[in-house]
């Protein structure tokens, strides 16, 4: 039997742990047992996401709670700006494109980060635009936005901030409330170390008063409806009980290490990565990388689709391929969640063999020596 290795960028490995309270019997959500559980997330939840504003908890994937974030903002008379640089970028379009959401486009290089002077320019153009879609991490270039200068752009044009923090949060630098993020959007199966199925936003004060005068048609992700149930650590439909047994369980970790500490263990092992890649004659694609996922441009010749294939059947190993246009071109490993050095160490030389039967020649050994050297375990 051989262990299989997950280090795409969602889901992630999910620790033992987390997967043994899940495990627990069910017990029905209208009691006192549950709502101890659900207040003692919705506390911590606060922690993780650096916020004093609450967070809501739906039984969806991170895409729901994207979707919530355009239903729930959009005012007649109002208009959005979308930041596009990638799969995720794309996704807030078709998601206002879907809701009628009158969106001004802001297209961005794919493997570049968002000039803020460029959304600055919008903003002042355009006083209609009151809520900005933006990402932190955009997942299918391995980028890391500037969420820090949008959130004082929103301010200065009083205009609502939204991050898809889905891959970023808990591995790349996201300070809510520090920041002035109003709405952070984000996911069960990354950073938070879950099975996929929850979806996570928190909104700020701000961000109320707009969903209170939204009218786009809403009925499940009907933000006010939670916010009522919230009030009473309760949900207004059947929560998904297991997985907030399992949100239990990883906040529990998460904390204990704490938000801070886990930014910089991934930090780490994102720059070990990016320079075993490097090391090996390969360029990084991402022009401001990502602490959760290194995107690597393959090398001339080689199919990137048959690399991850190969590693996944082959070797066990799962990473990314690229997505859209940069299908063949990119390939991308992650870093996030439950992932650990000792993970990247086992990847490494496996991908080596792999990539050096598809053609390529480099000095094999390369990318675990400066692996190890970076993350200070050569000794082990
Ligand atoms: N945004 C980003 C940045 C993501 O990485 C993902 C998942 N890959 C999503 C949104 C969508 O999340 P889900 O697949 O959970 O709906």
């Amino acid at each position: 039997m051989k262990k299989g290795y997950l280090m795409t960028p969602g889901p992630t490995p999910v620790p033992k742990t987390v997967l043994d309270d899940m495990a627990q019997p069910i017990i029905h959500h209208r009691t006192s047992e549950f709502t101890a559980i659900a207040k003692e997330v919705n506390q911590k939840m606060k922690k993780a996401f650096l916020t004093e504003n609450p967070v809501l908890i739906f039984a969806s994937s991170g895409t729901g709670a994207m979707e919530s974030a355009v239903s729930n903002l959009k005012v007649p008379g109002t208009k959005a700006l979308v930041i596009n640089g990638g799969k995720f970028g794309e996704r807030w379009g078709e998601l206002c494109a879907a809701y009628g959401f009158d969106a001004v486009l802001l297209e961005v290089e794919w493997g570049k980060g968002v000039d803020v002077a460029d959304v600055e320019q919008l903003l002042k153009k355009d006083p209609q635009i009151k809520v900005i879609y933006a990402t932190l991490c955009e997942t299918s270039t391995g980028v890391v936005n500037d969420v820090r200068n949008l959130a004082g752009l929103a301010r200065k044009y009083d205009a609502i901030l939204v991050v898809d923090a889905v891959s970023g949060l808990l591995s790349d630098k996201l300070l809510t409330d520090e920041w002035g993020v109003d709405v952070v959007v984000s996911g069960s199966q990354k950073g938070f170390m879950m099975p996929p199925g929850l979806g996570f936003v928190s909104v700020s004060e701000r961000a109320w008063k707009v969903a209170e005068n939204a009218t786009a048609p809403r009925y499940y992700f009907d933000w006010l409806l939670y916010r009522k149930s919230y009030a009473k650590d309760d949900f207004p439909y059947t929560p998904s009980v297991s997985l907030m047994f399992a949100l239990k369980a990883a906040l529990d970790m998460i904390l204990a290490e704490g938000v801070e500490n886990l930014v910089k263990k991934h930090a780490l092992q994102a720059r070990a990565v990016r320079e075993a890649m490097k090391a090996i004659g390969l360029d990084i694609f991402a022009a401001s990388p990502s602490n959760g996922v290194t995107a690597v441009r393959g090398p001339e010749g080689v199919d990137t689709g048959q690399l991850t294939k190969k590693l996944r059947t082959e070797r066990g190993m799962s990473i990314a391929g690229g997505q859209g246009d940069l299908k063949g071109k990119i390939f991308r490993i992650a870093h996030m969640g439950f992932i650990d050095q000792e993970d990247i160490l086992a990847l490494l030389p496996e991908f080596e063999d792999v990539l050096s039967s598809l053609g390529y020649s480099f000095k094999k050994g390369e990318t675990v020596r400066v692996a190890e050297e970076i993350m200070g375990c050569a000794q082990r």
